[in-house]
């Protein structure tokens, strides 16, 4: 049987709630007005936008007695009647952000209320990307800007959208294994440190990505490590970038003077910021995003590290078992 089309039946998704949904219509209209701000890093650009929709992300309280006592916005019994859905392999419902910051922007939720987790998740995730191959799927931690903790999501942005994905290429990455066709690395040079995967494997992506999440710490009263991913698909092939964290709000985060209310997550990681209030919109400068980015995100030495040991890890793998690593495994 044929597999659906599942990145043609989103356009027509977005489509019809362009058409019957006027939050949607007018929400995306005024994005695409948005003003756009760039900050320079080497020859890479991050993405200020305007975005003052975004003030109620930017604020949410993620405490257990906060989001217990608030109705999900992901279960279908609190969503807004004009809000449809393409359901995925009868698992995940993918749906249109009413509040967007990428031109084409879904939410894909499961279809029960259960925490947010990664873990027996990553393999969803990446046929997801190769699903949606014009879109960048994003996942944000509990405590790492997903807006809503208690219920399992991904986001999906347009990929063209997210500075990231455009610079691949001109990124140096630093490895921490490879053959011919397949690469886990890291890399320094981006605005924050970011491990990076490219394969045309999805067990191996698998296997590497959840190599990296079982070495992370997990911090107390927390249910997995500090992280954000994004991933996407293109020419036969995975990527996946992921940024460990260390905090979950930069400490310039507030409301008073020299303050931002900007709280990063994976699409901030990736170099678009949606920042709702103007005044943080217009002075923000190359040293706040460089603060803010230090503050939420491994440094380079505990990236190092990390790279370190997962090389070895790896190496004792592949000396030790029968390996999938690629299709050319050393023999
Ligand atoms: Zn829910």
């Amino acid at each position: 049987m044929m597999r659906r089309n599942y990145n043609e039946e989103v356009t027509h998704l977005l489509k019809r709630q362009f058409y019957e949904w006027d939050t949607v219509r007018d929400n995306y209209n005024r994005l695409s007005q948005a003003d756009i701000r760039k900050i320079q890093k080497y020859n890479f650009d991050l993405v200020l936008q305007y975005n003052p929709e975004r003030i109620h992300s930017a604020i949410v309280n993620i405490d257990l007695k906060t989001i217990s006592q608030r109705p999900c916005f992901l279960c279908n019994e609190y969503q807004p009647s004009e809000q449809q859905a393409v359901i995925w392999e009868g698992r995940y419902k993918i749906q249109v952000n009413p509040y967007p910051i990428f031109k084409r922007h879904l939410t894909i939720s499961t279809l029960e209320h259960t925490n947010q987790r990664i873990e027996g998740r990553i393999g969803d995730m990446m046929q997801i990307a190769k699903d949606l191959q014009d879109y960048v799927i994003l996942y944000n931690g509990p405590q790492c800007g997903a807006s809503a903790p208690d219920h399992m999501h991904f986001q999906a942005g347009l990929r063209e959208d997210l500075p990231i994905c455009n610079v691949l290429p001109r990124l140096t990455i630093l490895i921490i294994y490879s053959n011919y066709r397949d690469c886990f690395g890291y890399n320094v040079n981006w605005f924050c440190p970011v491990f990076f995967i490219s394969t045309p494997n999805l067990k191996n992506g698998e296997e590497w990505l959840s190599d990296l999440i079982n070495w992370l710490p997990v911090h107390e009263g927390q249910t997995e490590p500090m992280i954000n991913i994004l991933c996407w698909y293109k020419n036969e092939t995975w990527y996946v970038a992921a940024f460990p964290r260390s905090n979950h709000r930069p400490s310039c985060y507030g409301c008073s003077d020299g303050q931002f209310i900007i709280s990063p997550a994976a699409a901030e990681l990736g170099g678009l910021w949606p920042i709702a209030r103007e005044k943080d919109f217009k002075k923000i400068t190359f040293h706040d995003v460089e603060c803010i980015l230090s503050d939420v995100c491994l440094s380079i030495k505990e990236i190092g590290d990390i790279a370190r040991n997962l090389r070895d890890l790896l190496t004792y793998y592949s000396l030790n078992k029968t390996t999938n690593y690629g299709t050319s495994s050393p023999s």
